[in-house]
């Protein structure tokens, strides 16, 4: 495997600025080149004081950020640039003609193994390689803004690109710490620029056919269905010129269905392109809308309208061969910050309700993006409606093929939890199951995971319980805020109390409690680890109290229980700065107990979950409730208690298997009696 140790990238802008940083953390020589000093020195700029915010929380030494700047060497001289490159990736100004300029010149003056990468949004790679006399060298890499913080690489090989260059990308991209996803095929837009755009363009078709107002559609995908900004806000903050000018290059290869809407286009022909010069669909000040959008106004607009038309595109994707369903759902989920991929998504609602959309909106619209794409009929003609009936685009119950959260085979089923029990390994499972919030705490969700809870307390073939989030980027993002705003003082202490109630019963469970922290663990989300006997955290986990910086608190014990945990100076730092804590700093606090790898991090928490399952169960009910009390009791009462305790265990039958056990070498075998 080829090792990447200098970096060119051609173009200081917003993302060859990012690019750079990002390889410089990961220890790898960057030149940066522009052609405008300007930029350079604005790059530069932008990169120190990236840097300083990492250092700032807590996320990179001093001496490591100073070491990464170093690594950086900015230049306007294309062959200093490229000279003694690795790889060389081109993140010019999304023109063909320059793209293809930029790559004949790289082609004369990098040496010729350096491979060669394309960060273009949804220029197809082999258009931009044609003027190259080797085109195998050739791949897409394309990084999404802001590359620090959003975690996929989209691979595009052409159909002329070796695969070693391919190789070359992966490997890299590893070396990031970002995931990849590797297409099949070099389509216009890839997966994530045509979804987005498809994402984009169903909302603008709804607003322009008068089936929702702008704030209401952006309003509905937000808080109904769980996106970070609705679609007419992302469009204002890329840029209306930048979307347009995508749409129609996308047209340009793919049809006139993909062409932007006419509002769309009048909006740039006017001069208002969004954010950057502050007006566009939505009147903008200082980077931030003038009037943002609230929970409210979108609740009469269903987000299926739009979210249908984005599964429909996205099962041409996958029947087109461009990538397998997890890879589109994966894409769309780290790249794009789909609370679900497009095709869970639709298992998830039900391929013959997305059908219904789409049937509704062509009626309404004759637009022919909308029109049912041939496979989607077909699965739904044939029964295949998704997760309820076991098939849609993929298949539940036993053999799950890809991120969608199949069905449980056992256990009781709640609407917002899931509840699994791993009779081999006398492990139960409880999954937050509401991804497209992030998991978020609503009232439903406190009475199901009490429920689950209290049945994996009374399940004698469970002996140690696990606490996780559906999907993988959050583990529970804390109160649903969508339901706070409509509160009142009294609804909102009963909730509190609810949640109170909540975490006393985990702590007096008689079996062991894992939290197994995926991803973000923020407020409510966070306080939930706190009761539990251990937190086990994948690498890319955060934890955080934000609270005080939109006007709550910790209302879920995290005011009392993390001094108990951490001491009170390290509470305060955490709880009154509401800043984010990643899993090595939270392993570092006292806070974690353990820390697995993102790819390992489910099979890791098993096996920890099994070894604690392997214990002798009264014993750890007992120790349990003695530990826990400890902090707040007595000493010699505590220690009374514990006497007391350890006379009862000395003559269980557990307590003769484990000694017999131990002198015969053999495993126990605990019955719990
Ligand atoms: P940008 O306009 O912020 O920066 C482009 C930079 O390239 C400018 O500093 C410009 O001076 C420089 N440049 C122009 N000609 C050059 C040349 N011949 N050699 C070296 N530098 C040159 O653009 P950006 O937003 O960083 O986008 C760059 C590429 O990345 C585009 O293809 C874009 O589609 C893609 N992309 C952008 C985003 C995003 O959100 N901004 C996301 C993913 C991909």
């Amino acid at each position: 495997m080829r090792d990447i140790r200098t970096l060119a990238v051609l173009g200081a802008g917003d993302m060859g600025h990012g690019v750079a940083e990002l390889a410089a953390l990961s220890g790898i020589d960057v030149w940066l080149r522009d052609i405008d000093a300007v930029a350079l020195d604005r790059a530069m700029g932008k990169v120190r004081a990236s840097l300083d915010k990492l250092v700032q929380r807590q996320r990179a030494t001093g001496a490591q950020a100073d070491a990464a700047f170093a690594r950086i060497r900015p230049t306007r001289e294309l062959a200093e640039a490229v000279g003694s490159a690795d790889l060389i990736i081109e993140a010019v100004p999304e023109k063909l003609e320059l793209k293809q300029r930029v790559f004949a010149e790289v082609e004369s003056a990098a040496p010729p193994q350096a491979v060669l990468a394309s960060n273009t949004s949804a220029i197809r790679i082999r258009e931009v390689g044609a003027q190259l006399r080797d085109p195998s060298r050739l791949v897409g890499m394309h990084f999404f803004n802001p590359v620090l913080l959003m975690d996929l690489i989209e691979i595009i090989p052409s159909p002329s690109t070796s695969k070693d260059a391919v190789e070359a990308a992966e490997s890299f991209a590893k070396k990031l710490g970002k995931t990849h996803v590797t297409l099949r095929e070099d389509t216009p837009g890839f997966v994530t620029s045509r979804l987005i755009g498809t994402w984009v363009g169903a909302a603008v078709i709804c607003f322009e056919h008068k089936l929702g107002g702008k704030e209401e559609i952006d309003s509905a995908l937000r808080f109904k269905a769980g996106f970070p900004m609705g679609p007419f806000e992302l469009a204002d903050y890329t840029g209306l010129d930048i979307g347009v000018h995508a749409a129609e290059y996308m047209a340009s290869r793919l049809g006139d269905a993909y062409k932007p809407g006419p509002g769309m286009r009048a909006l740039v022909d006017q001069g208002l392109l969004g954010k950057k010069n502050g007006r566009g669909y939505y009147e903008w000040n200082v980077g931030k809308m003038l009037i943002p959008i609230t929970p409210d106004v979108g609740r009469s607009f269903d987000p299926a309208l739009v979210l249908s038309v984005v599964a429909n595109e996205a099962a041409k994707l996958l029947e087109q061969g461009v990538a397998d369903a997890k890879d589109i759902d994966l894409a769309m989920r780290h790249g794009c910050a789909f609370p679900m991929g497009p095709l869970e998504w639709a298992d998830s609602v039900g391929l013959d309700t997305v059908l219904k959309a789409l049937y509704s909106l062509e009626e309404k619209t004759g637009h022919p993006i909308v029109k049912p794409y041939e496979k989607l009929v077909e699965l739904v003609e044939g029964g295949k409606l998704g997760k309820a009936s076991g098939q849609g685009f993929y298949q539940y119950g036993g053999s799950a093929t890809g991120a969608a959260v199949a069905a449980p085979a056992s256990g009781p089923k709640f609407e917002t939890v899931l509840y699994d029990l791993d009779a081999a390994m006398m492990v139960a499972t409880i999954t937050l199951n509401r991804p497209h919030r992030l998991n978020a705490i609503n009232g439903q969700l406190l009475v199901d995971l009490r429920a689950a809870l209290a049945a994996a307390e009374s399940d004698d073939r469970a002996r140690a319980v696990i606490i996780t989030g559906s999907g993988d980027k959050a583990f529970c993002v804390g109160a649903d805020l969508g339901d706070v705003g409509g509160m009142t003082p009294a609804s909102a202490t009963a909730l509190a109390r609810e949640g109170h109630w909540m975490c006393i019963g985990i702590e007096k469970m008689g079996k062991p409690v894992i939290a197994a922290v995926n991803g973000h663990a923020l407020g409510g989300g966070f306080e939930l680890t706190l009761p539990c006997d251990f937190r086990v955290a994948a690498r890319r986990a955060t934890f955080g109290l934000p609270e005080v910086t939109i006007g709550l608190l910790p209302a879920m014990g995290g005011t009392q229980r993390l001094p108990r945990l951490v001491g009170l100076s390290r509470a305060k730092e955490i709880a009154l700065l509401g800043n984010r804590v990643d899993a090595q700093k939270a392993h570092e606090l006292g806070l974690v107990h353990r820390v697995f790898e993102n790819d390992s991090f489910e099979r890791d928490t098993r096996a920890f979950a099994a070894e604690l399952a392997s214990r002798a169960p009264l014993s750890m009910r007992m120790t349990k409730q003695l530990l826990n009390s400890a902090l707040s009791t007595d000493i010699l009462m505590g220690m009374e208690a514990e006497s007391t305790a350890f006379g009862v265990l000395a003559s269980t039958e557990d307590m003769l298997e484990g000694v017999s056990s131990m002198f015969a070498k053999k495993k126990p075998e605990f019955r719990g009696k």
